[in-house]
């Protein structure tokens, strides 16, 4: 091969970094080596790929879009992305034009839905990158039509119908209008049409009928579409995580899941359904946040560390400083609230507020604690785990807000990547 090529080729590939310390495997590794703090979120790849698999075989012949909006839910966008896809997801779609981006800068290939319309400031990037728009005003799609014009080829794109969630997407009634100004466009193509479901996880009989609603509802605009326009958009979609799992008839030609695809299950209806529909498979948490004692320190009973001096130590003890804290995504309400971490297999209850920085953690009478000790703040360690689903419960929020929360500032450490010939492949059709 001539050098220039092999030169050129190998610049072409080199991933433009993203304006932040989120990035890909790569930068990871780089962080993990350079690290000047003991504090990192492992994410393990294999998790990922296995969850995807899960829920490929669980809704086929649906197909899965892993949704990889927010980094990948705080996990790393570009290599959940393509762990999803060795595990058998067909598609991606992120929330904002720049998670596309990034995704394609770090050579992701295959169809990339964006989830909401974008800027009018942003359709030529969007075009120009292979993402999947999101359309439902006729305003996006004359600048889409004019986008395409400019490109000379076709752009497939998927209207969104709102059936109740009442967000983004137009009403029913206006889709057959959209739907036909997108067919008189020569280069636009409708690939698809959406909707969305806010309570597909709810365990009340009024969540499911209120689901099983918006389904209907979505239906007498796939059947309106056939009557005034003699065709149906090729993939039909309605299901994010809870839906794929708790509604088969949700399941249409494609499924949107991102919760599941990281490990965890948006409630307990839909952890029912799950247990009888997965054949035994379980999900795995892919993410641990991890970090190692800095140092430890003998007090007297009375002492009360950290800011507010808020709770005296029962006995004389050990605690053990850990530099980690709120502005990594620790809350500040998980000392209130009576949280631990893991250090050497057991639960340790924090010992003091959480700061910014560290965290202060009781070890009892247990001199065994020392600096260099790995400290499981989510995950597992011996036969201890701590999940995204404790934090929730503690914190009153869910695992998404808890994920999604883990700071730019700690390093994702990927682990366990997909092998070169693992999954289906990620054929390039952008
Ligand atoms: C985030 C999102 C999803 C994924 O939801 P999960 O509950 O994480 O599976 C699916 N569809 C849309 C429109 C979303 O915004």
């Amino acid at each position: 091969m001539v050098e220039g090529v092999r030169e050129r080729r190998r610049a072409v590939r080199q991933p433009i970094p993203p304006p932040s310390a989120w990035a890909g495997e790569r930068d990871a590794a780089a962080l993990a080596q350079g690290r000047s703090r003991p504090a990192w979120a492992e994410i393990d790849l294999a998790a990922i790929t296995h969850n995807a698999g899960v829920l490929a075989r669980l809704v086929h012949p649906a197909r899965l879009c892993a949704v990889v909006k927010a980094h990948g839910y705080g996990h790393g966008g570009p290599a959940v992305a393509k762990a999803a896809q060795a595990g058998g997801a067909s598609g991606l779609a992120v929330a904002l034009v720049d998670e596309g981006m990034e995704l394609r800068q770090y050579g992701v290939h295959g169809p990339i839905l964006l989830l909401s319309e974008c800027s009018t400031d942003a359709v030529e990037t969007v075009v120009a990158h292979g993402l999947r728009a999101t359309l439902y005003s006729t305003g996006a799609i004359e600048h889409f039509g004019r986008a395409a014009a400019k490109l000379g080829h076709e752009i497939p794109v998927h209207i969104k119908v709102d059936t109740g969630m009442h967000r983004v997407g137009a009403p029913p009634d206006e889709i057959p209008a959209l739907v036909r100004a997108v067919s008189d466009d020569p280069l636009l193509r409708v690939e698809g049409l959406w909707t969305h479901l806010p309570v597909a996880d709810g365990e009340s009989a009024d969540d499911r009928a209120f689901t099983l609603g918006q389904l209907a509802a979505f239906d007498d605009v796939v059947a309106a579409l056939a009557r005034t326009l003699g065709a149906a958009p090729d993939v039909l979609h309605a299901a994010n995580t809870a839906g794929a799992i708790a509604f088969p008839t949700a399941r249409y030609g494609m499924v949107r899941c991102g919760i599941g695809l990281y490990g965890y299950l948006p409630g307990p209806a839909v952890r029912t359904a799950f247990d009888a529909a997965s054949g035994g498979e379980a999900l795995r948490p892919a993410l641990s946040l991890r970090a190692r004692v800095v140092s430890v320190r003998t007090l007297e009973a009375g002492e009360r560390p950290s800011y507010g001096r808020l709770r005296p130590l029962s006995h004389r003890g050990v605690v053990a400083t850990v530099p980690i804290g709120y502005a990594d995504g620790v809350p500040r309400a998980l000392f209130s609230h009576g949280a631990s971490v893991l250090i050497g297999g057991h639960r340790r209850p924090l010992a003091g507020m959480v700061t910014m920085d560290q965290i202060v953690v009781d070890c009892g009478e247990d001199g065994s604690v020392a600096p260099g000790d790995e400290v499981v703040l989510l995950g597992r360690q011996g036969d201890e785990e701590i999940t995204a689903d404790e934090w929730a419960a503690l914190l009153g929020t869910i695992s998404y807000e808890v994920l999604c929360g883990i700071g730019p500032r700690v390093p994702r450490i990927m682990v366990n990547p997909p092998g070169p010939d693992a999954g289906n492949g990620t054929p390039p059709t952008h």
